[in-house]
């Protein structure tokens, strides 16, 4: 096993991170696109921080607010050419995954105006992105530290591209902004980053450093997940929880750097099967990301049970958790998430899984047939 691994990104976490280390936004130039969704960057505060900081620094900025979930290629075009006729020197996402992952392709089209859906994918870019900034207020996707974005083509499909220049310049992660996602979500994005790990964990790509990270991430979030559990199962369900305090601050802290552990680790080894198939639930079914994927993972675990005993049990041995408690405790957290998927359904999407390099890299041998029956099994 190797120890192969690069990730530049300058990381700041904890409570006021953003005040604390103000310097680091006037390394980039003194015009900013702030990139954010419709809400919740200003609901949580994060949007205020940023812009008291570059307000006192003299960094002049315009405001796209317009990103939605699972970021649209449109939307990351007009952004891009507005940052380009602007002459911003640096783009700023402050939200989850999807304005983390927006602001990354939109500082590719901002430095490239007029650059076409297919340059951008065969990443044949003339001149380099803006540096971007992180601002993360979910902790889940762990796109801080990622050279990863998940983009939505018109044709309504999940397209990633992965190029070392997309990596944030700099990235802020602190836990208090997620204090006000609600419950659903906190779940689905905690759910999302223990995915991120377990695959991790069980990629052909794992070496020593990316499964010390998977295991490390696997271990924060399990308390966390755990007491999540045992509200999801009361009576009354995670619903009833709005607008209570769902979790104390120091389980926030521990989502939040499980969520980092699990980017650190897909940025080693990619994701796998989960997440493939993860990619259509939310296409087809509507089902955010996190969920989407995680009603895979079961399958996935089984998968590596038979394929890769010892590796199966190392991960277990290692996250000190039996596979029973941790398939019970993903099967409460998903409660209520049954796609129905039909047999036209299953027989046109067939095509996804031949050949597909991320299942690919699952242990085992996972036939297109097998990934038709495991969307059979959902309903079950
Ligand atoms: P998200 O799509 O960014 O946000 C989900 C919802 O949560 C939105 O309604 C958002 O509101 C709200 N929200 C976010 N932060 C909040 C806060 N602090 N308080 C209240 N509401 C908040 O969710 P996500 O799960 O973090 O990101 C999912 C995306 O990331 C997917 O597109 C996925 O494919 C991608 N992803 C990327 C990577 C990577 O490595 N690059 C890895 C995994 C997943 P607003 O719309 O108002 O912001
Ligand atoms: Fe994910």
């Amino acid at each position: 096993m190797t120890m192969n691994s690069f990730m530049p990104v300058r990381l700041f976490t904890g409570k006021g991170c953003i005040r604390e280390h103000e310097n680091e936004f006037t390394r980039y130039g003194n015009k900013a696109l702030i990139v954010t969704g419709k809400h919740s960057a200003k609901e949580c505060g994060a949007l205020d921080d940023v812009t008291e900081v570059l307000e006192r620094n003299g960094i002049t900025f315009e405001l796209f607010d317009e990103i939605t979930q699972n970021p649209l290629l449109t939307d990351c075009m007009r952004a891009g050419a507005a940052a380009s006729a602007s002459g911003c020197t640096l783009v700023i996402g402050i939200g989850g995954g999807s304005p983390l992952d927006a602001a990354k392709c939109i500082s590719v089209f901002a430095a490239n105006p007029g650059l076409t859906r297919e340059e951008l994918y065969s990443l044949h870019w003339p001149n380099r992105p803006l540096p971007v900034i992180a601002v993360g207020t979910t902790a889940g996707t762990g796109s801080e530290v990622t050279k990863v974005s998940v983009i939505t083509v018109p044709e309504g499909r999940k397209k990633s591209f992965h190029h070392e220049q997309i990596f944030p310049a700099a990235a802020f992660g602190d836990p208090s902004y997620t204090e006000s996602l609600p419950a659903g979500f906190t779940v689905s994005t905690g759910i999302d980053a223990l995915a991120h790990a377990v695959e991790s964990y069980f990629s052909r790509n794992a070496n020593e450093i990316s499964q010390c990270y998977s295991v490390r991430s696997v271990r924060l979030l399990l308390p966390a997940l755990r007491l999540l559990a045992v509200k999801c199962s009361s009576p009354s369900g995670i619903s009833a929880e709005s607008g209570r305090p769902l979790l104390s601050w120091e389980d926030r802290e521990a989502l939040y750097h499980g969520s980092i552990y699990g980017g650190l680790a897909i940025n080693i080894t990619g994701t796998c099967l989960p997440h493939t198939m993860g990619y259509l639930m939310t296409e087809q079914h509507g089902i955010p990301h996190g969920f989407a994927c995680a009603v895979f993972l079961p399958a996935f675990l089984r998968i590596n049970r038979d394929a890769v005993p010892e590796i199966y049990e190392s991960f277990f041995e290692a996250v000190g958790i039996t596979p029973e408690e941790f398939g019970s405790i993903i099967r409460t957290l998903l409660a209520g998430i049954k796609p129905q998927v039909s047999e036209e359904e299953i027989q046109r999407e067939h095509s996804r899984w031949i050949n597909n390099s991320s299942i690919l890299k699952g242990w085992g041998t996972i036939t297109p047939e097998m990934c038709d029956d495991i969307l059979r099994s959902l309903a079950s």
